[in-house]
């Protein structure tokens, strides 16, 4: 996993050299798009900082980046120069991050991990249905009960069929037995084709599906299945923490992955990365957008162009050293926390490679959780649970006051 590191004068030239290769609204002959620069009685361009702001300069030259631009040529060229930004970031985060061979992938920058979750089970349903020629009944998605929300909303939307798999309250581990019964259960009852969500971190907890297991006994009854993987929380963190792991394309049995931007990548929202093998693109290709050059092949449609070139910003101005050291950091300081835990004798869940630690419920008082905003797993129900998620700016400090405070609780609980 190897990416350059760029100065931020290095960043700032090829934005605004890539910004240059784009159609300009301000000074050329442009009269068939339906698109323009943003209102300039408040997004004036005549700022005398936007020279030295690459990413406010995108955003107020307004590119569309609809479409998928690892497709080949068949795109809309208007914005070709910001285009060719967002495919070095898809190929820094297909090619470094999840090992996959040049060219071998498509992606592109979707509005959230909601829409690139639905993405790709739309993708597999109707590979099944095309390949297959089979109807959407015939067609399952596994996933753990400690799944994204947007998966069982993509299952409504797609009209498919779900099977929930139970984990283990303590480890957060899906229970082998309990999938493979039901996918038993699922193929008497003449399910053949199953999308499988594996979950490279899940939000409550930080837990990462074991994908080995899933898979050999999906192999092992020679079942017809896709592996999605869940990245929207721990793609920018765990492969930098263990690098050693299952989660990427040189694995056979994956398909496609989800990854954040604007959760660990601390990019504004609408940032989510998606990508997939090659070949798979054409399953959701809309024929209608007639419009479009190249067509839609996304479910968003348009989008911005500043959203792509402010995580490339991001991913450069680190490079991959420097995001790994960073990523470190935020995993140590979540250790710290158990280690503290642990001396107290409270009990919480906190996977190794990942900074969030789940506190069970039992140790903490509600005002406690309030007043440190500690998200609780259940807002309807008393809950079981309440995460810290070491972000960026939970420093040290504030690290301190909660655990001095939760620590006064357990000793006024004893005497
Ligand atoms: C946050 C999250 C999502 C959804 O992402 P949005 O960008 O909010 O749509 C999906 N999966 C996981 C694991 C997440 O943590």
């Amino acid at each position: 996993m190897f990416w350059e590191k760029y100065t931020y004068s290095q960043i700032k030239s090829k934005v605004f050299e890539s910004l240059s290769k784009n159609a300009n609204y301000r000074t050329e002959n442009i009269l068939g798009i339906p698109g323009t620069f943003l209102d300039s009685e408040i997004f004036y361009d005549d700022a005398s900082f936007l020279k030295d702001a690459p990413f406010l300069s995108t955003l107020i030259a307004n590119p569309n980046h609809i479409g998928v631009h690892t497709l080949g040529d068949k795109h809309e060229d208007f914005f070709a120069g910001t285009h060719e930004i967002e495919k070095d970031l898809i190929k820094i985060c297909a090619e470094e991050i999840f090992s996959a061979e040049p060219y071998s992938y498509d992606g592109y920058v979707a509005s959230g991990g909601t829409e690139a979750n639905i993405e790709a089970l739309w993708i597999h349903r109707n590979f099944y249905i095309q390949e297959y020629k089979v109807h959407t009944n015939d067609i399952a998605v596994v996933y753990s009960s400690d799944t994204h929300y947007s998966i069982p909303k993509g299952i409504d939307l797609l009209s498919l069929k779900g099977i929930e798999i139970d984990v283990n309250q303590t480890t957060r581990e899906i229970l082998i037995k309990d999938f493979e019964q039901k996918i038993e259960a699922a193929l008497k009852n003449g399910i053949k084709y199953f999308i499988v969500n594996v979950n490279m971190s899940t939000t409550m907890f930080g837990s990462v599906d074991d994908i080995d297991k899933i898979t050999s006994f999906l192999n092992l009854l020679h079942i017809n299945y896709k592996v999605h993987v869940d990245g929207a929380y721990g793609g920018f963190i765990y492969p930098f923490i263990n690098k050693n792991n299952s989660f990427n394309f040189s694995n056979k049995n994956i398909s496609s992955f989800s990854i954040d931007g604007h959760k660990m990548l601390q990019a504004p929202y609408g940032t989510r990365i998606f990508l997939i093998r090659k070949e798979y693109m054409k399953y959701v290709c809309t024929n209608e957008a007639g419009y479009v050059k190249g067509k839609d092949y996304t479910l968003c449609g348009s989008r911005s162009g500043a959203n792509a070139v402010c995580v490339w910003m991001i991913l450069r101005v680190h490079g991959s050293v420097g995001w790994t050291v960073k990523m470190h950091q935020l995993v140590d300081r979540a250790s710290f926390i158990c280690e503290k835990l642990d001396e107290l004798g409270i009990k919480y869940y906190r996977h190794p490679d990942l900074n969030i630690v789940t506190i069970n419920a039992n140790y903490m008082s509600l005002d406690l959780a309030t007043k440190y905003h500690l998200v609780p797993d259940s807002h309807d129900e008393k809950p079981n649970w309440y995460k810290i998620v070491v972000m960026p700016h939970v420093k040290q400090g504030i690290i301190d006051n909660f655990l001095s405070e939760i620590k006064n609780e357990q000793y006024s609980k004893i005497n």
